[in-house]
């Protein structure tokens, strides 16, 4: 058996983590923890520290560690089929199985899925296919994609190019020139202090219709949008928002992709964040909560309309040029039909809406009236705590500070995993969808003591 020290060391000489200070890590100066085991919403390490997991991995372990539906059924799939591609009309019991689960699932307006692996994959494949739409309608020209700012859609090169996160663009000579970013419905940040919701909403559609107007609404094939802000700091989106952008879409003949990556199979308390909403997207993309990570699979839900083009596509030009080896892998696909089982028998998109409603009001209740505390938002298992160093101005801690990683270093000397957000001092939580009453209470009790330790 590896010592601890054996594998520190490894883990240093070897391994490229992602989004990680690699010069600090490689020094041994950034933290480093290996993860050995997990169950429900815990995880535990090989020093044997135990952690209440308030971020669910990456908001993807949505049914909690250590689940033996999934675990038996990648077992079973990987000693009867480990693997056979999805070209050319192949499948597998678990592929046709989870296409059919999704679709039931899906709003009604929903035709077929195409499975990835990542979310990022995912929405490369909404692009090229939104491209290739335009191309079979005869409109070569409307190609471009409207993002929002602090809107997260991957890591790729289209999609970090999606991603509205300066640090997921810079030295990377991204966005590329087909993206433009529109404003965030971040009504806590609006500039207009004065503005009510209802004319912050007017003012973000008002945004879009004058960038369209700008770029020339025939060069605009699509827009892309997560029902709830995620990585960019955790935001629902004000009253209204998802009505007057789809008005504006409508009028310039623009696509919706409604990105679920984090909002599908539950997180908000309904099914899907485009039910949640009223949002009636052409293309929606899914991966974490499909499997709840417990096998790498997406996938992209198409609309009965934009189907309808693919197939004429192919009718035109041949097979479609597009696939990667894993697509619909068998593995994935088995785990995925009993996590989708398992959130049904377990009540879990009804857990998350009634535990996350209790997490919020508990997470408000102990610190919202702190000094430091911006909001406290949310909308069913995310909850957001902004940090600002004066609550009248809103004014950030000044980003040298770490202010927000201090705090969630705070509280994971009380047990408790939070995510310090990439952009701005904003402690982000999106536990698992089982979560207990008890447990949102220890969650809330190491952030109140953390925000009181750190800042006062
Ligand atoms: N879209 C959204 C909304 C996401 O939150 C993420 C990942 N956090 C992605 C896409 C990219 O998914 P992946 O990391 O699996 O590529």
């Amino acid at each position: 058996m590896l010592t601890n020290d054996q594998l520190g060391n490894w883990d240093r000489e070897n391994f490229f983590h992602p989004s990680t200070h690699l010069a600090q890590f490689a020094r041994g100066d950034a933290p480093q923890r290996i993860v050995s085991t997990g169950k429900g919403v815990f995880i535990e390490d090989r020093e044997g520290t135990k952690l209440l997991d308030a971020f669910a991995g990456l908001y993807c372990v949505n049914v909690g560690y250590g689940r033996p539906e999934i675990a038996d059924a990648i077992a079973e799939q990987a000693k009867e089929l480990a693997y056979y591609h999805a070209y050319a009309g192949h499948g597998t019991e678990a592929s046709i199985t989870l296409a059919k689960m999704v679709l039931d699932r899906a709003p009604d307006h929903m035709s077929k899925v195409y499975f990835g692996l990542s979310g990022s994959d995912a929405n490369e494949t909404n692009i090229k296919l939104v491209w290739y739409y335009n191309n079979i309608l005869g409109r070569p020209e409307k190609k471009k994609i409207i993002s929002r700012w602090r809107g997260y859609h991957g890591s790729g090169l289209m999609t970090g190019s999606l991603t509205g996160l300066e640090l997921f663009h810079k030295k990377f000579d991204l966005p590329l020139s087909q993206v433009i970013h529109t404003e965030a419905p971040y009504y806590y940040r609006r500039e207009d202090t004065a503005q009510s919701e209802a004319d912050f909403v007017a003012h973000c559609a008002a945004e879009l219709e004058a960038l369209i107007e700008r770029e020339g609404p025939d060069t605009i094939a699509a827009m892309i949008g997560e029902p709830v802000l995620g990585t960019g700091g955790i935001v629902p989106p004000p009253a209204g928002y998802w009505d007057a952008i789809q008005a504006v879409l409508n009028k310039y003949d623009i696509l919706l992709i409604a990105d679920e990556v984090v909002t599908g199979f539950g997180r908000l308390g309904s099914m899907f964040g485009s039910a949640h909403y009223g949002i009636k997207p052409d293309i929606i993309t899914i991966a974490k909560g499909l499997t709840s990570a417990y096998a790498p699979l997406s996938g992209s839900i198409i609309s009965d309309k934009v189907w309808k083009v693919l197939e004429k596509g192919t009718d035109e030009n041949g097979v479609i040029g597009h696939g990667w080896t894993y697509a619909a892998h068998p593995i994935g696909a088995a785990a995925g039909v009993a996590n989708l089982s398992l959130i049904d028998s377990l009540g879990l998109v009804e857990n998350a809406g009634k535990t996350g409603a209790y997490l919020n009001k508990a997470m408000t209740d102990a610190i919202g009236d702190h000094p430091n505390v911006g909001e406290v938002r949310g909308e069913g298992m995310l909850c957001a705590v902004e940090l600002v160093e004066n609550k009248g101005s809103r004014k950030f801690y000044d980003p040298a500070g770490q202010t927000g990683a201090k705090v969630v270093a705070a509280m994971l000397k009380r047990g408790v995993i939070a995510r310090a957000m990439p952009q701005g001092d904003i402690i982000g939580f999106a536990p698992p969808l089982c979560l207990s009453e008890a447990e949102a209470d220890q969650i809330v009790a190491a952030t109140a003591g953390a925000v009181k330790e750190v800042l006062g």
